[in-house]
């Protein structure tokens, strides 16, 4: 069998735990592609419009106004170096490399990050507009390896999911002492990536996706309603 490095994000990590067949025909061979819709489109536009407001204090437009007392107490409250839209990225060695360097293995983006070098600590906030239902801080678990690795001094990774429509913050504080565990958590997904790949074996997940919400027509379960 083949063996070789396979590229991840948590996004694409997450398309290829929810259905590796569609994970395969979109990203892979790019036989389908995924057509933008409009929760996307307006997530992108609150991600831009927040970046320009926390980075260049550009005030809101008048339609995400209401967002600013949520974020608003992150500017005031945590102290340190801000990063927003940090674009960071290792080396299957955990060596930090640039973003889009060919070396890459993994890579992720903080839509803000505080880094108290006084405190040895980071703060990790992604922005979600989506709902609040299945909060997933796996995300925010490979942040924060990212940032342990790139950041030798920081030692501590305070995390939050920001749900802007549904006024909650879920967070959860991680230390560099568990690391491993943290990388850990990625080892069975990965493993079953990896051999994916190797084997050119994607298994079809069906799920509520398959009816309305899937590109890949070709699937013996599409259109259909699934489990
Ligand atoms: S139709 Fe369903 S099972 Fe088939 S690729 Fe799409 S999501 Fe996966």
């Amino acid at each position: 069998m083949e063996t070789r490095l396979i590229k991840w994000s948590y996004s694409a990590l997450k398309d290829f735990t929810t259905c590796p067949r569609q994970y395969a025909e979109v990203r892979v061979k790019q036989n389908f592609r995924k057509e933008d819709n409009v929760y996307a489109s307006t997530g992108r536009a609150i991600h831009t419009a927040l970046e320009q407001y926390v980075r260049d204090g550009i005030r809101l437009p008048d339609e995400y106004k209401s967002y600013e007392k949520y974020v608003r107490p992150l500017l005031t409250e945590l102290t340190g170096d801000y990063r927003v839209e940090q674009k960071l990225a290792l080396r299957h060695d955990k060596v930090p490399v640039p973003f889009d360097s060919d070396e890459r293995w993994v890579r992720g983006i903080i839509d803000l990050l505080v880094l108290d070098h006084h405190d040895n600590t980071a703060y990790i906030v992604d922005y979600k507009t989506g709902s609040n239902k299945y909060a997933d801080l796996r995300q925010l678990k490979l942040m924060a390896c990212l940032v342990f690795h790139h950041y030798d001094h920081i030692q501590r990774c305070r995390v939050g999911l920001l749900f802007l429509n549904k006024n909650d913050f879920i967070t959860d504080e991680y230390s560099k002492d568990n690391l491993s565990q943290l990388w850990a958590s990625f080892a069975a997904d990965l493993f079953r990536l990896n051999l994916a790949y190797e084997t050119d074996h994607w298994m079809p997940n069906p799920s509520g996706l398959c009816k309305n919400f899937c590109p890949v027509t070709s699937c013996e379960f599409h259109g259909k309603r699934g489990r």
